[in-house]
This record gives C-alpha cells, structure tokens and sequence, in this order.
C-alpha cells in the first residue's frame, strides 16, 4: 500500500528521472512533456547548472527570514527580473506559488487604497471563466464553478464581481468597455482592482483578446484609480512568445502588479512573485511603513537561485524568440490536423501556450457530455505524449480542451514528433 495522498483515484505512472523534454517512469517507458507539467518546465527537464546553482546556494546561504535580511542572491535576482520584464523602478515580492503570488497581489492592492485613505475599495473585479489559485482568495477570484462550488459558503460573492471573458467579435477596445460597465454598476469608489490572465490558462485553452484590449483596460482602470493586475503565472517569462503576455499587441501596457510564478524557475524549485510598481511599493512604504503580510519561505534563496539560473539560460539560448518560433510551427501543425480531425473545432493561442478545442463536428458545440479530453489525453499518454487536459461547462467554460505548452528549448524535430503522437491519440481517443 501507498502512504501517497493521490489528487484522485486514476493511477499515476511514477516518474524517476527527466532530460529535455522526456520524462520516464518507472517502467521504462518515455513521455515527451508536451504540457510542460502544467506549463512549468519552460527550460526543459534535466539542467544541472541549474541543479549546481541551488546546491551552492544551499551550502553558502540556504535560508534567512525576510523580517530580518534581504539576500544577495534576493537583490541580484529583483534586478535582473526587473531588466528582463522591461519593467523599471517595479519591486519583487518573491514567494512560493502562483496561488500566493495573487494572494499577495490582491492583499497588497487591498492595502495601497487603505494607505491613502480609500478604504472603500474592497473589490477585486476579475473574469468568468479564469483561474488564479487554489489557495481561498485565489479561488475566490477564480471564475470556475468546478473548482469552487464545493467552497463557495467560504467566499463572500460581492467582493468578486465577474466580467465576462474576452469576446473576440468585438474589437479590443469595445471589449475592455465592458469593464466600465461593470465599474459604474458596482460602484467605482468600492473598487481596489482588475485582474485578469492576459492569454486565458487552464479554464480556456489558450483564449486571447483582440488587439487593444490591454491598453484600454490599462487607460480605464487608470481613469478609475483602479489598479490593474496581470496574472502572468502562466502566460508570462516567455512562454507566449514575449517576457510578458499582456504586452503582445502593444509594449507600453505596463499593469501595476504582475504575478508570476510556473516558467519563473521552471519547476527546479517553488517560486513565484509580484512585481509592484515603484508608486505601489512607495505608496506603502512612506505610508504605514510596511507590507501588512508575509509568508515564512517568501525570497527563499535558493528558489531564487534557481530563478536566477533559469533566467541565464532563457537569455542565453534566446527561449523567448524560440517559444515565438516553435510555437508558430505547432501552431501551424495543430491547423493540419484540425482538418483531418473534425472533433478538433479550434486551434489558437500565443508561442508556445497553445489550446486544441474539442467538440461536435454537427453542431459546432462542446459535447453534450464532456469527457472527449481525458479521453484524447489518455490515448496521448499511451502513445508517449503528455498533454493537460480541461472540460467544464459551469461558468462559460469552453467544453473539452486540451492545453499544449512544451518547454521552450523543445527543438523542430521534437515538436514534429509531438504532432505525430498527437495525432495517433485524435485518431484513437476522439
Ligand atoms: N494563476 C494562473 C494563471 C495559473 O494558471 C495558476 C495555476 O495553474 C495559478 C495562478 C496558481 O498557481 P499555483 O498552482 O502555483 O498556486
């Protein structure tokens, strides 16, 4: 018998050792990690200069409290995020998880209104569907009933208002009016902030608004003394073919808050962050003095070391131009097999954060009952290919899906490879 706490009774292969983008079991058998977990392992499995950098970490410096020291590999690392974000003048707040990273976020919006003397706003406005955590502040933003329903006597619905997710028939900028709408109905005096994920993650494959969305969400949340958060966890640090999402139509959008976490050290160690603009940071500090919240392993140095690491390496081998590259090769062959698959209804997404819509070649619909993803997703995993499957049909969410994020560093003949199994799996699982 196992002493493991499984997520769910499905049985697990058990993974021993990772190189590139394989992972093998303890079977002897291979998987190429077409999901990058959960859209984690940006530089691929297997790095030991990676490896190298948290064990020399660990032996000189392994931990220091953050009420006490600020760290050298902590100041280096903040500096370097900073350059590589284009985001100057921001501050890290390092943490462990995307979970904590947009429960900080949101704290510290909370907080920046309370410091100048707003104490009405409360709010957090964020989308339908969308996914920022598991932690109950994080799920409390989230819109996705799956996840929630079972907590939801936990949450208090008026501080969450939900917009509805991006609508590509509008143009950018008539879409994120919507948010003005849905500020003048609550009442903009309550609000402390919008958050949304730039390129939509786990509760929608991939979608992306139009053009021009950013900037005006940006301009009406200014306009409104509302901050803007974006929630990078999983689109930001490369994946979708620039440092972050939210500036891909356009490089000026800078949001208040950016929360990263997944690519951030890639999966060698737990880290996350927000990045807070200097007049956030300012705001609180010649105000009360102090970030009224703290986590005991937040900055942890060798997390960071591993952060530092994986930034040396996504500069180095050029993995954000790469992500652009082979995800437009991906891209291009998920179009292919679009039109042999009929049950494939879409095909979209940004580098290399990708999303394969599944449903009723008939009607065009998701499927009455879902299950076409587990399903493909398992035939996947038969034929040697990781995949991270979604369906859901609470809250909007777009029916069957599955999710496509290999590392950054896969290489034209892998993702020639990746297409191939795919397409097994399309052809035995759908
Ligand atoms: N935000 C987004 C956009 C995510 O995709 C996720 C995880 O999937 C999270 C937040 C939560 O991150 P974590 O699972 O590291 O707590």
């Amino acid at each position: 018998m196992s002493n493991v706490f499984y997520r769910s009774r499905k049985s697990y292969p058990t993974a021993v050792s990772a190189s590139g983008v394989f992972i093998q079991d303890d079977q002897g058998r291979s998987y190429l990690d077409g999901s990058s977990g959960a859209l984690v392992a940006n530089v691929g499995h297997g790095r030991t200069e990676v490896a190298q950098a948290m064990a020399e970490q660990a032996a000189r410096l392994a931990f220091v409290h953050g009420s006490q020291f600020s760290s050298d590999v902590l100041e280096t690392y903040a500096s370097r995020l900073a350059g590589f974000l284009n985001l100057p003048g921001y501050r890290l707040w390092a943490v462990s998880g995307g979970s904590e990273a947009n429960e900080s976020a949101i704290k510290l919006a909370r907080q920046y209104h309370v410091e100048r003397g707003e104490s009405g706003r409360f709010r957090v406005v964020t989308r339908v569907p969308s996914y920022h955590g598991a932690s109950l502040g994080a799920l409390a933003a989230s819109g996705m009933g799956a996840r929630r329903e079972v907590y939801a006597p936990l949450m208090r619905p008026e501080a969450w208002p939900k917009l509805p997710k991006p609508d590509p028939s509008l143009s950018g900028e008539a879409d994120a009016e919507r948010l003005r709408a849905l500020l003048e109905e609550v009442g903009p005096e309550s609000v402390a902030a919008f958050m949304c994920e730039p390129v939509v993650g786990a509760s929608d494959a991939a979608l992306a608004p139009n053009a021009g969305y950013h900037a005006h969400i940006a301009a009406i949340c200014r306009e409104y003394g509302v901050l803007f958060i974006a929630d990078e966890v999983m689109s930001g640090m490369g994946r979708c073919g620039a440092p972050l999402a939210v500036r891909l139509h356009d490089p000026q959008v800078t949001p208040d808050l950016v929360v990263l976490g997944k690519g951030l050290a890639a999966g060698y160690a737990p880290l996350a962050g927000v990045m807070a603009s200097g007049a956030v940071y300012d705001t609180v500090m010649n105000g009360s003095g102090a970030f009224k919240h703290g986590f005991t392993y937040a900055g942890h140095p060798v997390s960071v070391a591993a952060g530092l690491s994986v930034l040396d390496i996504v500069g180095r081998e050029g993995l954000v131009d790469a992500a652009r590259e082979r995800g437009a090769q991906l891209l291009d062959g998920l179009r292919a097999l679009q039109g042999r698959h009929p049950g494939v209804l879409d095909v979209r997404g940004h580098g290399l954060l990708l999303g394969v819509i599944l449903g009723d070649p008939a009607t065009g619909q998701p499927h009455a009952t879902p299950g076409a993803a587990e399903r493909v997703a398992a035939a996947a995993r038969d034929a040697g290919l990781l995949t991270y499957p979604g369906s859901g049909a609470l809250d909007g969410m777009r029916g069957d899906h599955l999710l496509l994020g290999p590392p950054l560093s896969i290489t034209t003949g892998e993702v020639t490879l990746m297409l191939e199994r795919l397409d097994t799996a399309l052809e035995r699982g759908l």
